[in-house]
């Protein structure tokens, strides 16, 4: 793999090279080594060739080159020498000195021609023999030209010219045999080429025959180690092919083919090993099918062209009525009567059909026949009686559907996933003044939308469809509201189904807003009296303010009006007289008013008035209190309410802008704060808002923060006063009183901040420090003291003063019966009913509880009815009064009474003097408490007072 990818360059020279150095055991290394042989072998013959044509070249040189030309030069000499001789004679026989001159220069050119040719001859001739007679015949020319100058022109005898000829043909001769032996030698060359052309001639016929036997080698041993290996690899592939899986694959040796060989065993066992597995796994889905046929709760039959039957599983056979182990080929005529084969048989042609049949038990039977290919049918016949059960209750469902839809309130239309109408019902139709049977599945809002355009003339309804068209086509959610008449308003709802489309449901709102229309308007008014409410009271508080600017002297006031004793008559004659009477003051108070005036109930017993048209300036005051003594004197007339005569009065607190202020609230708050002023000052008063009150207000607030703080610095202590038992004179238990030790105030009253700390709800916080407190202080104490802690109304207000008892208790360890919880009236003025569930739950744990004050308020009997209190405090007040003469004194009697006939101790607040002593005593009073025992007392003190009255009685 990884050798493939490499450069083919690389990756043959690599495995060629390795083959070699492997000594070519390898099949590819043979046919490299061969071919490498064949190769060096041809060039080898290459090379051989190339240097017989140089040597033939060479020969041809110095055949032609040499030989020729050097008897080219010898001739030249020759004709040279002819010349000259002939030079030489003319020269003698001259008379004329300058013909002779100009011969004898002629003589000298040839000459030297002569010599130069005889040279070059006898070098091209490289023949000694020829460079010898070269030589001789220069030599023979210069003794002629020698002897020539030795005979004069004047001796023109016959023996000189004899002489001078002899000479002459010496030469020539040297010229003749330099010729002869060049020529002699250029064919004794020629001959040598000859030869060694025939030398090469046969040494490549010898090198060619070499290569072919070798050749032929090479092939006989590529076709003995490679071409009969791979005919035999064929022929076992060629039968493994053919599917014989038990041919014997010849062993090869450790080359490829060997391993081609394995590799082919190999893969006939493989193969020998698949289909024995597919073998088997045919064999196992052939049962399987066999099985799933036979377990089928189908009934399948195979039925043949002849009508008769061919298979038919268990389910088939018990429907047709046939013995399934019967054995097959029976015609499908013989169970006739079965309501199988009746249907199969009643069906027409050979097609693919599906019919329904009803079996005499009662059964539905869904028969599909299907055509085989050797012309029967196979039939499958499936029980669908649950099938059609659920068809029948289908339709049923779909006709109470369409019952329900058509019954609906609410017009509805339902589209599917392209938009196309699904559903839709009468009440649509008619709220949009639509055909019914012109509405058709399929169509698009667009389409019902058209219609709706078409059959009414009615623009809004066609809106409405128009804006669903866009939402629906950004797939939005929505509801929306639009009128499509004038007296119908539509209430649009449509959101997407979770088959991709969406439904849309119109419902007819024109009612419903009506009927928001009036609260709305009810909304502004006091459902009671009918008055202005708090809201329309702000807004017309603020519309008179907006006026203010407008013109210079132009007020108004704000009036803060609060019943006096409207609580008393309500909670002593009940609830509906106290309606009554709110409403008779409603009445009273609007016919105190000018039209420009306004008056509002705030809630409750409040009620406001806005005054307009107050003259700005010190007529203001005059205008309001007008007003403020108008109202007053016509609360001076008591009601008459269900033959009750109540009279109730009334406070009024007063502000006006802009002198104190031109912002509502702060004009609201201001006549508030005077209202209190009011009450404070007596009852059926007025009073006017000055800045003091705002100075109070801020004290208030100042004390406020101080209080919320308090708990955290650590600034509040517990005082103990003892509780007397009159007859011992021996303390039973003492009362945690609260003091407050402020770092710039000093030591504040309980009464002035735990109706603050009620207010502002830190009295939840303050309450659990006491109650901490005062259990881990009485934990110290013997044990038969016990410890009373007050609990103010406030903590009632949830059940954590439960949980605040039961951690003081843990925390501390005291048992639940020695401490002893002090409660007013006013814990069971509120709520009543969760009040004393807590307070049945404070008992449970073992808790006592005292009625604190008691007689301070108006119905303190009826409390005493309901819950089962352990003591009775009875307020200092009375024990005060005990010696002057009036009620008090019979008051304390009957309590007395009161609490023995119920079991409850009754203890006297407030015991100063001896003679208050003696007299709670002789009425039967059990306890006692006050400044003639103690006062109360820090901790310290307590601790040791009671330890040693605890020993005293122990
Ligand atoms: P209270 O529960 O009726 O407590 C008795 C009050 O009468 C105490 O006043 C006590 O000092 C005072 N007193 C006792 N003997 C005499 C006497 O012989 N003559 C006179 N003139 N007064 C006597 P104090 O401590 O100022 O407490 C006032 C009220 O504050 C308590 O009335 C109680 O309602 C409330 N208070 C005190 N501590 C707590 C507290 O921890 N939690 C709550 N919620 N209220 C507390
Ligand atoms: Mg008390
Ligand atoms: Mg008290």
């Amino acid at each position: 793999m990884s050798l493939s990818r490499r450069p083919f360059g690389f990756s043959l020279g690599r495995t060629a090279v390795g083959a070699v150095l492997r000594g070519g055991r390898t099949i590819r290394g043979r046919i490299f080594l061969a071919f490498l042989m064949l190769s060096a072998i041809t060039a080898a013959l290459g090379g051989y060739a190339a240097f017989g044509i140089m040597t033939t070249g060479a020969l041809v040189d110095k055949t032609y080159d040499r030989s020729l030309m050097a008897i080219n030069y010898a001739r030249a000499a020759a004709t040279d020498l002819a010349m000259l001789q002939a030079a030489v004679a003319r020269a003698r026989l001259a008379g004329d000195s300058a013909e002779r001159r100009t011969l004898e220069a002629r003589i000298e050119a040839l000459t030297q021609s002569f010599e130069e040719d005889l040279e070059i001859a006898a070098d091209r001739a490289q023949s000694e023999r020829a460079t010898r007679e070269a030589a001789a015949a220069k030599d023979a020319v210069a003794h002629w030209l020698a002897a020539r100058r030795e005979f004069g022109p004047d001796q023109q005898t016959v023996d000189v010219w004899q002489a001078l000829d002899a000479h002459a043909a010496v030469a020539e001769q040297h010229i003749d045999l330099l010729i002869n032996f060049t020529a002699g030698d250029g064919f004794s060359y020629r001959q040598t080429a000859r030869a060694d052309v025939a030398r090469d001639v046969r040494l490549s016929i010898f090198a060619t025959s070499l290569a072919i036997v070798l050749s032929g080698i090479v092939a006989l041993l590529l076709l003995r180690q490679i071409v009969r290996p791979v005919a035999d690899a064929s022929t076992v592939a060629s039968r493994i092919a053919a599917g014989e899986l038990t041919v014997r694959v010849p062993e090869g040796g450790d080359d490829e083919f060997g391993a081609l060989l394995r590799a082919m065993a190999v893969m006939r066992d493989n193969i020998a090993a698949m289909m024995q597995e597919e073998v088997a796994q045919r064999r196992s889905a052939q049962s399987l099918l066999a099985d799933a046929v036979q377990g089928s709760i189908e009934g399948i039959v195979v039925v043949d062209a002849g009508g008769c039957i061919v298979l038919a599983n268990a389910r088939a056979a018990a429907l047709l009525g046939i013995d399934q182990a019967e054995p097959g080929h029976r015609p499908l005529s013989d169970a006739r009567g079965s309501a199988v084969a009746d249907a199969l048989l009643a069906m027409p042609g050979h097609a693919t059909l599906t019919a329904e049949t009803h079996t005499a038990d009662g059964r539905w039977l869904r028969i599909s026949r299907s055509p085989t290919r050797e012309g029967g049918f196979v039939a499958v016949c499936s029980d669908v009686s649950l099938l059609k059960e659920q068809e029948d209750q289908l339709k049923r469902s779909n006709a109470q559907l369409d019952a329900a839809l058509s019954n609906m309130l609410q017009g509805l239309c339902l589209y599917d996933a392209e938009g196309g109408l699904l559903v839709y019902n009468r009440r649509f139709c008619d709220m949009f003044g639509v055909d019914a049977a012109a509405l058709r599945p399929g169509m698009s809002i667009r389409d019902v939308a058209r219609l709706v355009e078409a059959s009414s003339d009615n623009g809004r309804a066609i809106d409405l469809l128009v804006e669903q068209e866009a939402l629906l086509q950004r797939g939005l959610s929505a509801s929306l509201c639009c009128p499509i008449r004038t007296d119908c308003i539509v209430a649009l709802k449509q959101q997407p189904t979770a088959e991709g489309g969406w439904i849309a449901t119109y419902e007819d709102v024109t009612q419903r807003y009506e009927a928001e229309a009036r609260i709305i308007t009810m909304a502004r008014k006091d459902a009671l009296t009918g008055l202005a409410n708090r809201m329309v009271f702000g807004e017309r508080l603020e519309e008179a303010a907006a006026h203010l600017d407008e013109g210079a002297g132009a007020g108004f006031a704000t009036l803060c009006l609060d019943l006096d004793r409207f609580k008393e008559v309500n909670d002593t004659l009940g609830h509906p007289i106290g309606d009554g009477l709110l409403r008779s003051v409603a009445e009273r108070l609007q016919g105190c008013l000018r039209d420009t005036d306004l008056v509002a109930r705030l809630g409750g017993d409040e009620f406001a008035i806005v005054q307009a048209g107050v003259q700005a300036g010190t007529h203001a005051r005059r205008d309001a209190s007008a007003l403020a003594k108008r109202l007053i004197a016509a609360f001076q007339q008591p009601f008459l309410l269900d033959g009750h005569t109540v009279t109730v009065g009334l406070s009024i607190g007063i502000s006006l802008a802009p002198e104190h202020g031109t912002s509502p609230e702060k004009l609201l708050k201001s006549a508030d704060l005077a209202l209190y002023r009011a009450k404070a000052t007596g009852r059926g008063c007025w009073a006017f808002f000055d800045e003091e009150m705002d100075v109070e207000l801020r004290k208030r607030r100042a004390l406020e923060s101080d209080l919320k703080k308090a708990v955290g610095n650590g600034e509040f202590e517990l005082v103990f006063q003892p509780i007397v038992k009159l007859d011992r004179q021996r303390i039973a238990s003492c009362e945690a009183l609260l003091r407050w030790r402020h770092p710039e105030r000093g030591y504040v009253s309980p009464a002035d901040f735990i109706p603050l700390a009620e207010e502002t709800g830190t009295i939840g916080e303050i309450g659990e420090w006491v109650l901490r407190k005062a259990c881990s202080e009485a934990a110290t104490w013997p044990s038969n003291i016990r410890v009373a802690v007050n609990v103010s109304a406030a903590q009632f207000k949830n059940a954590a003063v439960v949980r605040a008892v039961m951690d003081a208790l843990a925390a501390s360890g005291l048992p639940a019966h020695r401490l002893e919880l002090e409660i007013t009236e006013s814990v069971l003025l509120n709520d009543s009913v969760t009040t004393l569930a807590t307070l049945h739950t404070l008992k449970r744990l073992g808790v006592r509880v005292a009625m604190d004050d008691f007689g301070t308020g108006f119905s303190s009997l009826s409390y005493l009815q309901s819950f089962p209190f352990d003591k009775i405090k009875i307020d200092q007040s009375f024990v005060r009064n005990l010696a002057a003469p009036g009620n008090s004194r019979l008051i304390v009697r009957s309590v007395v009474g009161l609490g023995r006939s119920l079991g409850i101790t009754t203890t006297a607040e407030g015991i100063e003097t001896e003679a208050q002593l003696e007299q709670l005593r002789l009425e039967g009073c059990d306890e006692g408490q006050g400044y003639l025992f103690s006062r109360p007392v820090p901790s310290a003190t307590i601790r040791e007072l009671v330890t040693a009255l605890g020993r005293n009685a122990a």
